[in-house]
């Protein structure tokens, strides 16, 4: 199943893109799932039923958790989390509730996950391509992987219609719930995607020069 799993409403104060806007255009960019992530809120709850709607699309609400010390998509039952919470708090409280962390994009020039929090294995899962990142910031994740073995999802970071979609995590599970969701999580089996076959990728140094 394709989700893509970092995607803002207007709930957000930056972000222009309206639940009705996500729930008619997903299909049609090739997702079966979306999760709505917005900043420090699961507010969404009171405007949609979460879930497989009636068109297919699968809807989880999670939330992008802003610590001094990175941001983080977490899933679980964290409608009534404490807010300013410290990133460590944060990461324990996720992992001894049952729930998941994801890094959202960890090398963006000024909201970067700190590396210590890697290193202690306090988060295991970092947003591998975000679609709001300069490609050099998604591929500085590589470092993290050798190092650490973290895994990757994709994000499209969307805040605006254009954005949904743009990028995708690919999960080898069937997804119809938060539960199902949090579990495929744990499970490790996906993988991060580019949907926009427009996009130019950076042509590599050697190659460059080559040329
Ligand atoms: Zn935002
Ligand atoms: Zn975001």
């Amino acid at each position: 199943m394709k989700f893509d799993m970092h995607v803002h409403t207007v709930i957000s104060p930056c972000s222009q893109l309206t639940l009705e806007e996500i729930l008619s255009s997903a299909g049609e960019r090739g997702l079966d799932g979306v999760c709505i992530t917005d900043h420090d809120s699961m507010e969404v709850r009171r405007f949609l039923q979460e879930g497989v709607q009636s068109n297919g699309l699968c809807v989880i609400f999670g939330m992008e958790y802003a610590t001094p010390d990175g941001d983080f998509l977490i899933f679980g039952s964290f409608e009534e989390i404490r807010k300013n919470l410290t990133a460590p708090e944060l990461l324990r409280h996720v992992q001894s509730s049952g729930g998941v962390a994801v890094s959202a994009h960890p090398f963006r020039a000024n909201r970067s996950t700190r590396e210590y929090l890697i290193h202690e294995g306090l988060c295991t899962i970092v947003e591998g391509i975000n679609g709001r990142n300069l490609h050099v910031e998604n591929d500085r994740v590589a470092a993290w992987q050798k190092r650490y073995g973290v895994k990757q999802v994709g994000g499209s970071d969307a805040h605006s219609r254009e954005e949904l979609g743009k990028i995708s995590t690919i999960f080898k599970d069937t997804i119809r719930n938060r539960a199902d969701f949090v579990s495929a999580l744990k499970e490790g089996c996906f993988y991060p995607a580019r949907n926009n076959q427009t996009t130019i990728l950076p042509i590599p140094l050697h190659q460059a020069i080559a040329a």
